[in-house]
């Protein structure tokens, strides 16, 4: 894997930091400077505008616009309409003017630039000195947060200090909804209703397709009323005003906004105008020293909870660290019909969209720090179920197809042979549902909602599925796993395991249920129509599954084939090839044995205790040099592998870039956005990977390595309602609970019982890296 760190920011523990301006990677700055609070999302687009390459990137959870595509030929459920996040609002919008020069980074003159992401107290700074033509020096500083506890709140405050005059300075502030969507080039929004009420000013907008609204709204503190007036254009609303400033003082504004949100359709204009203004009247009129005092208290409770600290790796310190600070502003479950986008609320690309990613890499994250957000990532599974099992028939299946990628549930990829084939989206939420409850143990959400999934998933397998007529063994044909380098194949192993997984749990739960809430059982199977010979059918079906399987080598075969396909060396293809989807034309792609992401290793990794040691050698050893990691998601998952198998420097290799993939843009594609979900995958790497913990057993089990360079790490997880501390050094590992509490787990294949006094443990040879 050739990749290089592209590194231009600070390495610091706590914060990012830029100093100097160079306006090549202002994109890519853009990315890596967003703010998020799960509600909405903001690049760090310069509030003053730019007339250089930007993105002006405001986002807010679940929005979008939808359009009608036209698919080639009339074939059954091809996807006809898409849907995808769009920006929205700047809501940050400024513009400084003195002597008739407006302030344009791409053009004016600065010193002196350092912006600042405080990582721990969750604001980003910006500051800088601008000489205009006209000889004047002034200072300027940006300061914006997302309020973590009022989602629809956000605050900037702008300062100006005059260094060698005294004289006046034009600003504009306003509310912009007239920047353009990059992928379309159009703007989308309509300005249906604004107003200037007391101090407030609010502009409420439609999409044209979805009817999507957003009303936002501020209000200004300590700006001149004198002089002040209303700036009020097609898409915007705001104040023009001057500022007198005196030489050596500087005065600051600050502007308090709320956006609120409204996606369902038969709410009228008024409404949302009449909530928002409630809001606002609410939240704007805070004081904003009080705001940001919450702010602090929010992220210090949060980094209590789940920093990680690794001492003798600087760079991997601060890597971790963002990746931790991403994963809770993109999402911390406030809100259960919201989900998280690959590239999270950070820019276009992928076009806002929920993956697979989202159980199976983001979910083991909030389990073990935040059960409330993990809780209602599947309650949203469980909210577009109903979309499911429209598109299971419109794809001729019984039950529930969850789609490969979605912003409301619907299926919103437009390839149909990842739309229709792939059935890893429905198997993880299955998944999803066995590891929440597994750890979290919450019958409640099982009983009610977590069963009916699982009934609607298994219904979709039993009717996807089939019968070989050879060896009368079931399997899934004419499937995409998740090496999406293999097209329309037969019996991909992952999809084969994973759909005998799911049937096995759906039988154990329903039949737990049987015993200990056999109404509920009752109840929901009138509900769902289940017929009696359904679970039996499962069962055989489960029973029957075909694992490709050699026994010989003990190698999982990735599908029916895919030994005898033809053999390409990885390491021959030149690097300027990658990434090959641009490259290589699309069916070249599918013709050899390379594959983009672990496909096998995958389920081994998901199921990591039910296999050998021997059998994750042999696969990990056949299949890793194969892989050629096209997606981010892919080096962790190997990285994992590698430690356990004792191949220490090859996995810290493959942790190489996993903390650092945006801040060192190793894939060249930051500017797009940030790898959001690939950044949860950072997460696993240290604590399943390097920590070596298990939860797919009966027990939570470690078997902690550590990487050569590092002198200790240590992270907290959440478990059974405690606090762990695992600190791992060079000699022994200490497992503590932060509070009163024995817990039972499992180190190096011993059971302890963990206190709040601690246990040191030594650390055998073989974990030494
Ligand atoms: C990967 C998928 C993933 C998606 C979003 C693709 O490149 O192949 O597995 O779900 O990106 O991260």
């Amino acid at each position: 894997m050739v990749k290089f760190a592209d590194r231009y920011l600070k390495v610091c523990p706590w914060e990012v930091i830029e100093e100097g301006f160079k306006q090549e990677y202002s994109r890519v700055s853009e990315s890596i400077f967003s703010l998020g609070n799960e509600y909405m999302g903001v690049r760090g687009y310069f509030d003053e505008g730019y007339s250089g390459d930007q993105l002006v990137g405001s986002y807010m959870n679940g929005v979008f616009e939808e359009e009608k595509i036209t698919p080639l030929g009339d074939y059954k459920s091809m996807v006809t309409n898409t849907s995808y996040m769009i920006n929205t609002v700047d809501w940050l919008y400024t513009r400084i003017t003195v002597d008739e020069e407006t302030l344009d980074l791409a053009k004016s003159k600065i010193t002196n630039f350092i912006r600042c992401l405080d990582m721990k107290r969750g604001i980003l700074t910006r500051e800088f000195i601008w000489s205009t033509t006209s000889g004047k020096n002034i200072k300027i500083s940006f300061v914006r947060f997302l309020s973590m506890s009022n989602s629809k709140l956000g605050c900037q405050q702008v300062s100006l200090e005059a260094i060698n005059f005294s004289g006046k300075v034009n600003v504009k502030s306003a509310l912009d909804f007239s920047p353009i969507h990059e992928t379309s080039k159009k703007n989308l929004w309509n300005c249906v209703k604004k107003s200037k009420e007391e101090n407030i000013i609010g502009i409420l907008s439609r999409t044209s397709v979805s009817g999507h609204m957003i009303l936002s709204a501020c209000q200004i503190n300590n700006i001149p009323q004198e002089d002040m007036q209303l700036i009020d254009e097609d898409k915007c609303i705001g104040f023009n005003f001057n500022m007198n400033l005196s030489q050596g003082a500087k005065k600051s504004f600050e502007k308090m906004v709320v956006n609120h949100t409204e996606k369902d359709g038969t709410v009228s204009i008024e409404k949302t105008w009449k909530d928002g203004m409630e809001a606002a009247i609410r939240f704007c009129t805070l004081s904003y020293n009080a705001i940001l005092e919450e702010q602090v208290r929010y992220w210090s409770n949060a980094w209590d909870n789940s920093d990680i600290v690794i001492e003798g790796d600087p760079e991997n310190q601060q890597g971790i660290r963002y990746c931790i600070f991403q994963m809770h502003q993109t999402y911390h479950g406030e809100d259960p019909s919201l989900n998280i986008g690959a590239k999270g609320l950070t820019g276009e690309a992928y076009g806002g969209n929920a993956f697979w990613d989202t159980e199976t890499y983001c979910l083991p994250f909030y389990i073990f720090n935040n059960p409330k957000a993990a809780r209602n990532l599947l309650e949203y599974r469980y909210r577009t179920l109903p979309k499911a099992i429209e598109r299971a028939k419109g794809l001729d299946c019984e039950g529930a197809f969850y789609p490969i990628a979605t912003l409301d549930g619907s299926e919103n990829c437009a390839l149909w042979q990842h739309s229709s084939l792939q059935l890893q989206a429905s198997t993880a939420v299955a998944y999803g549902i066995w590891h929440y409850q597994k750890i979290m143990r919450d019958k409640t959400f099982l009983y009610s909602k977590g069963i009916e999934i699982l009934l609607q998933v298994s219904r979709m397998l039993a009717s996807r599925g089939q019968w070989s007529q050879k060896t009368g063994e079931f399997g899934f044909y004419s499937v995409m796993g998740p090496d999406e380098f293999q097209m329309m194949v037969n019996n991909n192993c992952y999809t084969n395991i994973m759909g005998k997984k799911t049937f096995e749990y759906t039988l154990e739960v329903f039949e737990e249920m049987k015993k200990d809430n056999s109404q509920q059982l009752l109840e929901i199977c009138e509900k769902l129509k289940i017929r009696d010979e359904e679970p039996e059918t499962w069962k055989t079906m489960a029973e029957k599954m075909f694992i490709p399987l050699d026994e010989e080598t003990g190698l999982y075969e990735q599908q029916d084939g895919f030994f005898n396909l033809p053999h390409i060396d990885i390491n021959s293809i030149p690097v300027i090839d990658f990434p090959l989807y641009h490259n290589w034309s699309y069916d070249r792609i599918y013709r050899n044995d390379m594959i983009k992401q672990p496909d096998v290793l995958m389920f081994i990794f998901l199921y990591n205790q039910e296999f050998s040691k021997i059998t994750k050698k042999i696969n990990y050893e056949y299949y890793e040099p194969r892989c050629i990691h096209e997606s981010s998601l892919s080096p962790s998952i190997h990285s994992i592998f590698a430690s356990e198998l004792g191949k220490h420097q090859e996995a810290f290799d493959f942790f190489g870039f996993a903390t650092r993939m945006d801040l060192d843009n190793y894939n060249r594609n930051t500017r797009e956005g940030l790898h959001t979900t690939s950044i949860a995958a950072a997460w696993m790497n240290i604590v399943y990977g390097f920590g070596g913990m298990r939860s797919d057993g009966a027990k939570l089990s470690f078997n902690p390595s550590i990487p050569k360079s590092w002198t200790s790490y240590r992270f907290n997880i959440l478990y059974l309602g405690y606090h762990i501390n695992v600190k791992v050094s060079k000699e022994n590992v200490v497992f503590k609970t932060l509070s009163e509490a024995n817990i039972e787990i499992e180190v190096y294949g011993e059971k302890i019982i963990v206190g709040s006094e601690g246990l040191a443990i030594e650390m055998p040879g073989y974990w030494r890296g």
